[in-house]
């Protein structure tokens, strides 16, 4: 049984100073990073993952995932659009030993991770094609991308948990819905 951790959109514009920030995002680029140095030096405490692989939201042309007046609900502040600065990874994470990148939303919305491609390959097929079998789910925001790809993740067959220690969200009450709805498809929550 292999285990990956997915660190869903741990990008400049979702912490703070971003143009769509969420409270807790840069504590959350931090923490992700520690993990990482424990995982890198060993040891017994060391989290054991197989691999460890990243999302990112990466807007080229969204269509109305953009808006001038958003409703922050199905549209949004102009966000990580490529080649800029809010696209980035925060460099709180620096530095990013992932083993691939998922790439999502080029010219659509995508709060998944499971809509992200790395070299063309979709991230369902990148975990099958090494063997991994469960997932832990963390970063940003718990209440939108993070709940999205943990309930494509747990629908794609792999036993996810989501690690709420290291995700932020945008808004108490959605929060509670997504941690709802994650519990209702068979998510396990740690740290909850
Ligand atoms: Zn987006």
């Amino acid at each position: 049984m292999k285990t990956a951790l997915i660190v869903v959109d741990v990008q400049n514009d979702f912490c703070e100073g971003g143009s769509l920030p969420v409270a807790g995002g840069a504590q959350v680029a931090a923490d992700v990073a520690r993990l990482l140095h424990e995982r890198a030096a060993g040891g017994e405490a060391a989290p054991a993952y197989d691999h460890v692989v990243a999302t990112k939201d990466h807007h080229v042309d969204p269509g109305d995932h953009w808006a001038r007046e958003p409703d922050f609900v199905d549209s949004w502040p102009v966000h990580c659009r490529v080649g800029t600065e809010g696209e980035a990874f925060h460099p709180n994470l620096d530095p990013q030993p992932f083993d691939a990148i998922f790439l999502k939303g080029e010219h659509q919305a995508a709060y998944s991770g499971f809509e992200g491609t790395h070299d063309g390959r979709p991230l369902a097929q990148w975990l099958r094609d090494h063997e991994i079998t469960r997932v832990d789910i963390c970063g940003i925001a718990t209440d939108h991308c993070v709940r999205a790809t943990a309930l494509d993740a747990a629908g794609e067959g792999f036993e996810t948990t989501v690690l709420l220690d290291l995700c932020a969200g945008v808004a108490p009450e959605t929060t509670e819905a997504a941690l709802a709805a994650m519990r209702e498809a068979g998510v396990g929550l740690a740290g909850d």
